[in-house]
């Protein structure tokens, strides 16, 4: 049985899911069987919108599968990794008495997911050396084995913070929680980092779960889409806790024409224009007075520590620029969280900051 199998809630044993209306749909001309409009709206002649689609599209799981390296049995596509993270917590914490593993300060869905679902949150901080933050692995891995968590969640890059994983270290933890505990690590910003991708493990792992999404480096956050890598084990009891239709076309639609050959050359592009601006801000950002530190980033944004957070968030509103306020994080009571920008819009951010603090820009 593979640790997915384990893991599954009791309750979901022979659970088979909802079976969409699409299943049989492909052997028949006339579709009657799932009430949708027999004409298409005055919005949509064409009739792009007027049933329901593909629950898994296999144009888009084929082309992500092949960018990941993977086959399309290993790769499932959700409303964004949003979905996804909320989908392992349904599969995998039992209500009431589930349990996942985050090192905060982290991305805040793992444990809004947790709580919605009835499960515990384990914290392992991330250690802060002071110039940078760093995962202690070993000890997320123990405490997910002391206290028996079916999840266990690596940020990679670390959403605020920018640290990065290597790929054998998550190998090793994987090793460790073989039958016990699913490692699940979230690329979300893989494309502006590094390290390579955990999706290289999946093969050797039947524990190893990789999130990806076309929100950040693709630059498309509001179509919603997002891909789980995983052995067909994980992707299929995933599948059986997924809403009916969960991709929309439209959605489905822009994504395969950000996916084509001269569309990803573009978003190369896009990628190095982050990390080269993502350099330059950090080494302003350290000459300017008022700022403590500037954490080195593997991500699209900085972790940036003031003297005074307070005046520098006002101010800068003042300029109509907006950033992240970390402060309510534990640990970050003087961080704000700032995402590159253009190279204008990182200009007029040091400005404005560079007079907060008084000082040069
Ligand atoms: N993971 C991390 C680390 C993130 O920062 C975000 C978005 N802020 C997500 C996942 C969610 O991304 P998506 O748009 O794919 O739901």
């Amino acid at each position: 049985m593979s640790t997915a199998e384990r893991l599954l809630r009791d309750d979901l044993r022979g659970f088979a899911g909802y079976a969409s209306a699409r299943s049989l749909a492909a052997q028949g001309e006339v579709w009657l069987n799932a009430n949708e409009s027999a004409r298409p709206s005055s919005e949509d002649p064409a009739g792009a919108c007027r049933r329901y689609p593909e629950p898994q599209p296999f144009a888009l799981v084929a082309r992500l599968a092949t960018l990941y390296g993977v086959d399309t049995s290993q790769l499932m596509v959700g409303r964004g990794s949003d979905e996804i993270i909320d989908l392992l917590v349904r599969a995998f914490c039992p209500p009431g008495s589930g349990r996942i593993v985050i090192a905060p300060p982290v991305f805040g869905m793992y444990a809004v997911c947790a709580r919605l679902h009835g499960a515990d949150v384990v914290e392992v901080p991330l250690r802060d050396s002071g110039a940078d933050f760093s995962v202690d692995l070993d000890a997320m891995a123990e405490a997910a084995r002391a206290t028996k968590a079916s999840l266990l969640f690596v940020c990679n890059p670390g959403n605020p913070t920018g640290e990065s994983v290597e790929v054998e270290a998550i190998s090793a933890s994987a090793a460790r929680l073989a039958g016990r505990c699913l490692v699940v690590v979230d690329e979300a910003y893989g494309e502006f980092a590094e390290q390579d991708s955990a999706a290289s493990l999946i093969t050797a792992h039947d524990n190893v779960v990789v999130l990806r999404t076309l929100s950040k480096a693709h630059a498309l956050a509001a179509a919603r889409v997002g891909a789980v890598i995983a052995q067909p084990e994980v992707i299929d009891l995933l599948r059986r806790v997924q809403a009916p239709y969960p991709m929309p076309a439209p959605s489905v639609a822009i994504a395969l024409r950000a996916l084509r050959p001269e569309a990803l050359c573009a978003t190369r592009v896009r990628v190095r224009e982050a990390r080269e601006q993502r350099g330059i801000l950090a080494h302003a950002l350290e000459a300017l007075p008022g700022v403590r530190r500037v954490y080195a980033s593997q991500g699209n944004y900085l972790l940036v520590r003031f003297e005074e957070a307070d005046a520098v968030l006002a101010r800068l509103l003042d300029a109509g620029i907006v950033v992240r306020d970390m402060r309510a994080m534990r640990g970050l009571d003087d961080a704000l969280r700032i995402t590159v920008g253009t190279p204008a819009q990182n200009r007029r951010l040091l400005k404005a900051l560079g007079k907060t603090a008084g000082g040069a820009q």
